[in-house]
């Protein structure tokens, strides 16, 4: 039965422990168990020899890094992020895995434990075996990609190196070469404060902000106009939360909007930031604070040697392989900044992420698994 080998069974116990990401909320209770499932991954590659270290990204979130050296001249990057979103709207038991028909439930199995589970056994399996892989390997298992990426950002600060690499996602097994990147700030409105029956001695942060986003809006729209790449289309921008005012009564001294624009691959932070400020121009109270989330775009070109071996194995177990650009961002927009060329593959429809009823097939976890066991040998 495929529900009892190895891979699906260490699928099971990855999303039998909770470890969603706050997200900002606080981390009280027993389902932000980042650190649990960091021990309990770090115990199964040291159970089996491997060298492993385990860092602290921040209280109870770490980072698990296995290294096995097999004397080869390359080493490969093999990074799933530990962490999931919510699981509050779900509509199952999100941390009892449940298989059936041929999927198995819960939250995580798709995004992306599936992937952590596939590249743990396909690793597994070559020193269980005593059998030499084709190039050293790095198992990274990353604490915070849902929210902040500070787990892969650490990885790299410490050094994480590697020739090439694949970050685990739910790709449907198809390789994605190319994907957007993300930048996320606040502009702040400053005021005077008054009462509202004398707006007069006031200066009123709303106001302020009423013109900055319609300033944004055009930047925004002007953005929608630019030459589009050819397969990831034009950079975007968009205000998605405002907040502002503390009652109706008083003339309002701060307000704030939180600016999400999606990156291309190439495009820099100053590139980014220089026409939000240049459009403001003229208006006067205003701050433009540094991103406080950035991720880069990334493209890795369709004839380097990650997307060429690895799609070779693709074929080789599934006969047929489809190279994709995506629009979300992963941890590997982070890894190719650092130099690392990483494709993003994995077992799982992303359709299924984040969802309230999550689930993975299991063929393709046995399948991600047998691809990324030929990648290797
Ligand atoms: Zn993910």
């Amino acid at each position: 039965m495929t529900e009892h080998t190895p891979v699906i069974r260490l699928l099971a116990d990855l999303v039998a422990i909770p470890s969603m990401n706050p997200m900002g909320r606080p981390r009280e209770g027993s389902s932000y168990s980042e650190g649990t499932l960091a021990a309990f991954v770090a115990a199964y590659l040291r159970d089996r020899g491997i060298r492993t270290e385990v860092t602290e990204v921040s209280e109870g979130r770490p980072n698990v890094i296995g290294y096995i050296d097999a004397g080869a001249a390359q080493t490969i990057l093999l990074e799933a992020h530990l962490d999931t979103v919510h699981a509050d709207s779900m509509e199952i038991d999100p941390f009892t895995p449940v298989l059936r028909d041929g999927r198995l439930y819960g939250r995580g199995s798709c995004d992306t434990k599936a992937s952590l589970a596939a590249f743990l056994r396909a690793a597994c399996d070559f020193v269980e075996s005593d059998r030499r892989p084709k190039y050293n390997i790095v198992l990274a298992a990353v604490s915070d990609e849902e929210y902040r990426f500070t787990g892969a950002r650490y990885a790299v600060s410490r050094g994480l190196r590697a020739d090439f690499g694949i970050a685990g996602e739910p790709t449907g097994l198809n390789i994605v070469r190319a994907h957007k990147g993300v930048t996320r700030w606040y502009i702040r409105a400053e005021g005077k404060a008054a009462h509202s029956a004398y707006p007069e001695r006031g200066v009123n942060a709303i106001y302020t902000m009423a013109h900055i986003v319609t300033r944004l809006e055009t930047l925004g729209n002007a953005l929608l106009r630019e030459k589009p790449h050819p397969f990831l289309g034009t950079p975007t921008l968009s205000v998605g939360v405002i907040e502002g005012g503390q009652a109706v009564n008083v003339v309002p001294d701060r307000c704030r909007v939180e600016v999400d624009r999606r990156t291309l691959p190439g495009e820099s932070r100053a590139g980014i930031l220089a026409p939000v400020r240049e459009s403001l121009r003229g208006l006067e109270g205003w701050v433009v604070e540094d991103p406080h989330l950035a991720v880069a775009g990334m493209e890795v070109p369709e004839n380097s040697p990650i997307v060429r071996t690895l799609a070779a194995s693709i074929h080789r177990v599934s006969g047929a392989c489809v190279v994709e650009t995506a629009h979300y961002a992963t941890d590997a927009g982070i890894y190719n900044e650092a130099g690392i060329p990483t494709v993003v593959f994995g077992p799982g429809d992303i359709a299924q992420a984040h969802t309230s009823v999550e689930h993975v097939e299991i063929s393709q976890v046995i399948r991600a698994e047998a691809i990324i066991r030929d990648l290797l040998s």
